[in-house]
């Protein structure tokens, strides 16, 4: 019986206890959001302004034409596993099997909120260095695990690893490592990495090991996957991202390589989290990396790039730090402003119109040491009207 409106019940939304309560809107979200409202050029959110090879694009539309339209294998095609397989083995010397071993994802952002589900009980603890890319605090909150900070080294970014030894205990359960760096653009070495094996040998933990960046590194250094490593890889859970890779971030395709046991904990989330991954990307993706030209002429091309940003950002009076890798250039602003470095990027974007993040977002606790970061992931034309207005400064 229809109830008399005068008699109807306040309709509420029940008040709910937020899981994230720290947690506002990314800062690449609203950085952009900012720059699109300035018509700033944005040098903010880490994504490329120029298209894909055209090349893999027909092999997409291809796979669709071809009716590869519904779901795939829950782990991924298997012929991109197979791709994988083989260019992780060619670049890094380490087979990981495409049946058991490789997965699939929906970016590295899906990879990275799913091992962390998959491997942390409430109350473990993870090793996060700071300052970490955005998603790494609130996945391990999500699972009820603790996050231990440890800092870089401030200046210079590199692992101090006196402070990551002191900071395993019996809880440990993982450590995240991300070589090459978002955000500094730094590095891990040779020694980095047998330190880290070392270091690790004697325990149980993990390594959640984000490499989205593996194809952008720079002056001919190589990249230090944990797939060089055996005793990295035998603990570790290998993360990349295809969007970042061949410029197309927008897909949102990642994968993860991990020894089987981990592997199949990882899988147990994913099918329940995501299930699948786009299929016609998936068969793209996996034709178009049978020719490696693909991913081995990445380092030369960005590396064009990083030296024109660099050559640009030499005149002005930004302080230029490192970019051994990924496609970020950072910069201390000491000499150009007295802002923080979040006052600053707002005022940049509206005043100047150039969008940069502030290095302070890595940071749980909003850590300022007047440094922002500028993708350099554009078109050279993009880049010269972006210097051509930091030159002001
Ligand atoms: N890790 C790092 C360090 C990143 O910079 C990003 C941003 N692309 C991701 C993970 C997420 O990658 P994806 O877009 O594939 O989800
Ligand atoms: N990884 C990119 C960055 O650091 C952006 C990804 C995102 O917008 N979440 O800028």
């Amino acid at each position: 019986m229809p109830q008399n409106a005068s008699a109807a019940p306040v309709v509420t939304t029940p008040a709910l206890r937020s899981r994230l309560p720290e947690v506002g809107t990314t800062i690449f979200t609203i950085m952009s959001a900012l720059a699109t409202e300035h018509q700033a050029v944005n040098l903010g959110q880490g994504f490329p302004d120029f298209a894909c090879d055209p090349v893999l694009l027909d092999a997409v539309s291809q796979a669709m034409r071809q009716g590869h339209n519904q779901y795939p294998p829950m782990a991924g095609v298997l012929s991109l596993r197979e791709a994988v397989a083989d260019k992780v083995e060619h670049l890094y010397g380490h087979r990981y099997r495409a049946a058991d071993e490789i997965t699939i994802t929906a970016g590295a952002t899906q990879a990275i909120i799913s091992i962390v589900l998959a491997v942390v009980h409430p109350g473990d603890e993870v090793i996060v260095l700071e300052p970490c890319y955005d998603s790494y605090l609130p996945n391990i909150a999500l699972a009820g695990g603790v996050a231990v900070r440890v800092p870089l080294t401030p200046g210079s970014f590199r692992p101090d690893f006196d402070k990551i030894a002191a900071a395993i205990s019996p809880r440990t359960r993982c450590i995240i490592i991300n070589s090459p760096h978002n955000p500094s653009g730094t590095i891990w070495s040779q020694a980095d990495m047998l330190r880290l094996q070392e270091i690790l040998a004697p325990t149980d933990v993990l390594v959640i090991s984000d490499e989205v960046y593996e194809h952008m590194v720079y002056d001919g250094a190589p990249h230090e996957s944990v797939a060089r490593y055996p005793g990295l890889a035998a603990r570790s859970f290998m993360v990349s991202s295809f969007g970042k890779t061949y410029h197309v971030t927008g897909w949102k395709v990642g994968f993860v390589a991990a020894p089987a046991a981990l592997s199949a904990e990882l899988r147990k989330v994913h099918q329940f989290n995501v299930f699948t991954v786009n299929t016609p990307v998936q068969y793209g993706l996996a034709a178009y990396m049978q020719e490696p030209g693909h991913y081995l002429a990445l380092p030369a091309f960005y590396q064009r790039k990083r030296d024109l940003f660099r050559q640009g950002l030499a005149q002005t009076r930004f302080r230029l730090l490192p970019s051994e890798g990924t496609f970020f250039q950072c910069a201390d602003i000491a000499q150009v402003s007295d802002r923080s470095e979040a006052e600053f990027c707002r005022w940049l974007t509206i005043e100047i119109g150039v969008t940069a993040i502030p290095m302070s977002v890595f940071y749980r606790d909003a850590f300022d040491q007047k440094i922002v970061r500028f993708c350099f992931a554009k078109e050279e034309a993009t880049l010269r009207k972006a210097l051509e207005r930091l030159a002001k400064l």
